[in-house]
């Protein structure tokens, strides 16, 4: 190998300090990448790759991208999954003896981002860690740009799986040498970045007194910590991320707030994504989604609270009655809710400008954005001073108008202060009077001038004397000869002219270096007076963000009023009663879709006597599906506090939904095979409670149609009987031999979704009707969907055959062709008859069978003409 340079040679110590990161070294104007680094970044950042030492042996290779624009390549990298170690200057290059000291400054990782080119706005972006102890996993996690910082701890590998498809974090931490489970099935379907710390990053004493530390507590139970123990370790490993990640103290993190499992609904991954509660697949997005209809919020700390009202409904009586009389008020209070819209609407994201403050990137942009936010508070005030309900009493006893943090910024920067700091122009006059000096001096040499030109004239008595400026001279001051005698002795000559005399004096020698150098002291000043503001800011980050919080809180009730005025939901009753009535109930996401009042409203009952089952059958495109997903979802905007699209609606508060859709009506995943359809299954088997709502669709479809309907049959007694209670259940299925279930099952009932054949048409009328249906209806459907009206017309004819008894195969039609066309359907006759369910009378002739008394002959002979008489149908009676 060629001798490495002494900059070589920093630059593979400080690289070989973050071996996983992108190493950015700072070289002059640029970032600069080697080796691996730079092959990597250069495709993803598609830029040229070029080498360092061109001629030698082995060439470096070698990227670089601006350092003014390093923001958006940073970013880049970030997407792709990287982290990207920053590495800086740290002293001034015409200083430095030699080589220029480098270090790395930050950091920056999937997880870690305050960057608002980086984060959607509406989205959380978590940073998360996971400890085990004893099969009790804590999970902790981390929006660092919002500060939003919370723990769970959970029992069991498929609990912590449910809560982490919850959070969806960006960037996990895990400690090393701890492969499991869970994290490979986590990896497999989300694949969040993944970063494996020393295990005694989690050991639980260190945990415990960083957390301690960090948020100034005198112990755990401040936060009410005490008695997790994966839980700490988890939070104290992401704080201890936090450090070594050059984020600095992170003031704005002034507090975790752990939770259990039983505080909110218990959403697993299959409910949020079959209920389609934040994203469509249809539309591969939020579009399309109940967060997509719900969210009517106009602030991003607003739209962030809401989906996490969503992905985190309330189970008690008390806070969910507290939210929904909050919304009732804005619903009832037309014009309050207008004028706290209108107020909301000029918020901006005061939670990400406070992360942005506190790990020191905000620049002067945002610190007037924040001024203009929190100006709003007091008008939002007096706004409220309308509101009577408790949720907004509270509110207003903790308000915070926050005055002096916007006295404070507004008085110090200018109205309109440039992005960056690097040219000035961002603090006001009067703010600092060496400040307002370099300015003058820079910016306004000419006025300086004047000013001097007139303190001199007074001083010296001389009304003719001038303060002039040549390239030459530089200044300089110029008195007539006839006014010679009155000049002071401090006067220096410079030059003689005709006329006059030039001097100069030490105030204006001064001036003059002042000048060259006030430029560079202006904006070092400047810098410096708004470092200081913004750690001022960053001082107030709890009172900050305490408001950030009511705003956000404020802006879901509203949005949630908005909604239900606008599309006519009502206020539900809650209750603990384990009913569940729906009059007129509607899909919330399906109705918008539709015309205005195209969408057929539904009654729906579900208690825990007669009607603790509904089986629901129908034709395919029936709407048995939306039926089902319609109460999931009525439910659910019920426990988030909101109004529900149904005329009338009482709600027994349930503690878990569960749904499941059979596999080949699950079209998402693309993997979608009998085994995650039965998985799924189990799992809820394991899970539901007596309180639970269970949605079950089309379950068993994966399978041969026997095997499918036996099982969906087993589940549906399993859930009937299940802790002798029972569990609510919605279940579709286009097997109508499973409404018998119904006859057998005392809390179970019958219900269709009606269709009317017309003619050789079928109407749909999407309602559901008590009782239930004998036909599947499914030629009807392929013709809607446009099969050749010769297969319909044939299979019509098979149908016919069928469910005349004769099982035998049909004759091949007139114009077809060879034999062994003709086998081929032979054997597609037979398996046809296996879906009609009367065998009954094969059962009847083998019960019929004395075994004791027949000799294995008679058996054997008996077992062929049963095997003849199956091939020929059923004996006519
Ligand atoms: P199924 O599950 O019975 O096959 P779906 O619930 O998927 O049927 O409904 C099929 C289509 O029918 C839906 O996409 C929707 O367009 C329409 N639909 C369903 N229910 C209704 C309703 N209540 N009012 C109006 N249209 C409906
Ligand atoms: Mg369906």
């Amino acid at each position: 190998m060629s001798k490495v340079t002494p900059m070589m040679q920093q630059y593979l110590e400080i690289k070989a300090r973050y071996p996983d990161a992108l190493l950015l070294y700072r070289m002059g104007d640029f970032y600069e990448l080697f080796m691996e680094d730079a092959v990597t970044a250069a495709q993803i950042l598609e830029i040229a790759l070029t080498s360092r030492d061109k001629n030698a042996e082995n060439p470096i290779p070698m990227c670089g991208v601006p350092y003014h624009a390093a923001d958006s390549y940073i970013a880049r990298l970030i997407a792709a999954g990287h982290k990207v170690a920053i590495c800086d200057q740290v002293e001034d290059p015409k200083k430095a003896k030699g080589l220029v000291r480098r270090e790395v400054t930050r950091v920056v990782t999937p997880g870690l981002v305050v960057e608002s080119r980086n984060l959607s706005s509406k989205e959380p972006n978590y940073l998360a860690a996971v400890a085990e102890a004893r099969g009790t996993y804590g999970l902790a996690y981390l929006d660092i740009s919002t500060a939003d910082f919370q723990v769970v701890e959970v029992a069991g590998q498929e609990a912590l799986l449910d809560e982490l498809y919850r959070v969806a974090p960006r960037e996990l931490l895990v400690p090393k040498g701890r492969e499991a489970s869970w994290l490979e099935t986590f990896r497999v379907q989300r694949d969040p970045a993944v970063t494996w710390l020393e295990e005694s990053a989690f050991d639980r004493k260190r945990c415990e007194e960083r957390l301690v530390e960090h948020f100034r507590i005198h112990s755990l139970e401040s936060f009410g910590l005490q008695d997790m123990g994966p839980g700490v370790q988890a939070a104290g490993a992401i704080l201890d991320y936090i450090r070594q990640n050059h984020l600095g103290d992170c003031a704005h993190l002034r507090k975790i707030t752990p939770y259990a499992p039983g505080d909110f609904m218990h959403l697993d991954e299959a409910t949020v994504r079959n209920l389609e509660l934040l994203s469509s697949p249809s539309t591969l997005g939020r579009k399309g989604s109940l967060l997509h209809v719900l969210d009517a919020t106009l602030t991003p700390m607003g739209g962030r609270r809401l989906q996490r009202w969503l992905r985190y409904p309330l189970v008690r009586l008390e806070p969910i009655r507290r939210r929904q009389e909050a919304v009732a008020e804005l619903v009832d209070k037309g014009f309050l809710r207008a004028s706290l819209r209108e107020h909301l609407g000029k918020i901006l994201d005061v939670e990400r400008i406070m992360g942005r403050v506190s790990v020191g990137t905000a620049n002067p942009r945002d610190l007037t954005a924040l001024a203009r936010s929190l100006e709003i508070l007091p008008r939002m005030r007096e706004a409220l001073a309308q509101a009577e309900s408790p949720f907004f009493q509270e509110m207003m006893s903790q308000w915070d108008p926050l005055e002096d943090a916007v006295g404070k910024i507004t008085e110090t920067l200018v109205d309109d202060p440039p992005l960056s700091l690097a040219n000035g122009g961002v603090i006001r006059r009067g703010v600092h009077p060496d400040l307002d000096r370099y300015t003058r001096l820079a910016l306004d040499a000419k006025g300086w001038m004047a000013d001097y030109e007139v303190q001199e004239r007074e001083r010296t008595g001389i009304s003719s004397l001038k303060v002039r400026y040549n390239k030459v001279f530089g200044y300089f001051i110029e008195v007539s000869k006839a006014n010679l005698a009155l000049v002071p002795d401090h006067y220096v000559r410079k030059q003689t002219l005709v006329n006059a005399e030039r001097f100069i004096t030490d105030e204006l020698k001064t001036f003059e270096t002042q000048v060259l150098e006030a430029d560079e002291k202006r904006i070092q000043l400047e810098e410096q007076i708004f470092v200081e503001l913004r750690r001022w800011v960053a001082q107030e980050a709890p009172r900050i963000l305490a408001m950030a919080d009511r705003v956000a809180e404020l802006d879901c009730a509203a949005s949630l009023a908005e909604i239900a005025a606008s599309h006519d939901y009502c206020r539900p009753e809650l209750e603990e009663s384990g009913v569940i009535e729906i009059r007129d109930g509607r899909h919330p996401v399906i109705e918008r879709f539709l015309k205005d009042g195209a969408f057929v409203p539904n009654d729906v009952v579900l208690d825990q006597q007669e009607n603790q089952i509904l089986i629901i059958t129908g034709p395919n495109m029936a709407g048995k599906s939306t039926i089902l997903r319609q109460v999931a979802l009525i439910v659910l905007m019920a426990q988030m506090g909101g109004f529900v699209p149904a005329s009338r609606a009482r709600i027994g508060l349930v503690d878990r939904i569960f749904t499941r859709v059979g596999a080949s009506d699950d079209l998402t995943r693309g993997r979608s095979t009998f085994m995650v359809e039965m998985q799924e299954t189990a799992h809820i088997l394991h899970q539901a409670t007596p309180r639970s709502l269970v949605i079950l669709d089309e379950i068993g479809r994966g399978t041969s149609t026997f095997d499918g309907m036996s099982l969906a049959w087993a589940v549906a007694e399993y859930l009937h009987d299940y802790q002798d209670q029972g569990v609510k259940t919605l279940f579709a299925t286009h097997y109508h031999e499973l409404t018998e279930l119904a006859e057998k099952l005392p809390r179970a009932k019958n219900y269709n979704v009606a269709v009317k054949e017309f003619e050789d048409d079928i109407l749909f009328f999407h309602r559901l009707l008590p009782g239930g249906t004998n036909r599947s209806y499914g030629i009807h459907v392929a013709q809607l969907a446009g099969l050749p009206q010769e297969v319909i017309l044939r299979a019509r004819e098979i149908l016919a055959r069928l469910e005349s008894g004769n099982h035998r195969p049909p004759e091949p039609p007139a114009s077809a062709g060879s034999r062994k066309r003709s086998r081929k359907k032979e054997k597609a006759g037979f398996q046809m008859s296996l879906f009609q369910p009367s065998l009954e009378w094969l059962r009847d002739e083998i019960v019929a069978l004395d075994l004791d008394r027949m000799t294995p002959l008679a058996a054997l002979q008996t077992l062929y003409a049963l095997k003849e008489q199956i091939k020929a149908g059923p004996p006519a009676k």
